[in-house]
């Protein structure tokens, strides 16, 4: 069982509501509304470019993982992780805990747009993060 396609790219800003008009406005993307996940501290907002999804993400807390980021890369936002579709989360970790792949989630949790997702560890992955989800 292969990865499908690539389901969304994640991009850390500072400001949604400084980043959404960009995105809708002048790029002329589809917006698909915001949503909080509590669990990572986040605001998302959802894009649509073809089959491809671009995730905002806002810090909602000193303490979210997005909030470091932005500040290691010197208050600016910037690509984030890549996340890529399959049907089964849950066997992917399996199959790449198998091959040697460090995680930062054991088991899928879930994630914003109503979906199941892990994250694979940069220092496995050539430092992307890279995230694995699948639709509810
Ligand atoms: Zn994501």
């Amino acid at each position: 069982m292969s990865l499908k396609r690539i389901d969304h790219i994640g991009i850390a800003v500072p400001s949604l509501a400084e980043a959404i008009p960009f995105y809708r406005d002048v790029l002329g993307m589809e917006y698909h509304g915001e949503e909080v996940v509590a669990d990572q501290k986040v605001k998302t907002a959802f894009f649509e470019i073809g089959e491809v999804h671009i995730e905002l993400l806002e810090p909602t807390s000193p303490e979210s993982p997005i909030a470091k980021f932005i500040e290691k890369n010197g208050g600016r936002g910037g690509i984030h992780h890549i996340a890529y579709a399959t049907d089964d989360v849950a066997a992917k970790l399996e199959e790449y805990t198998a091959k040697g792949v460090a995680l930062i989630d054991k088991a899928p949790r879930p994630g914003a747009n109503n979906k199941l997702i892990a994250f694979l560890h940069p220092k496995s992955t050539g430092s992307v993060l890279t995230e694995l989800c699948q639709p509810k």
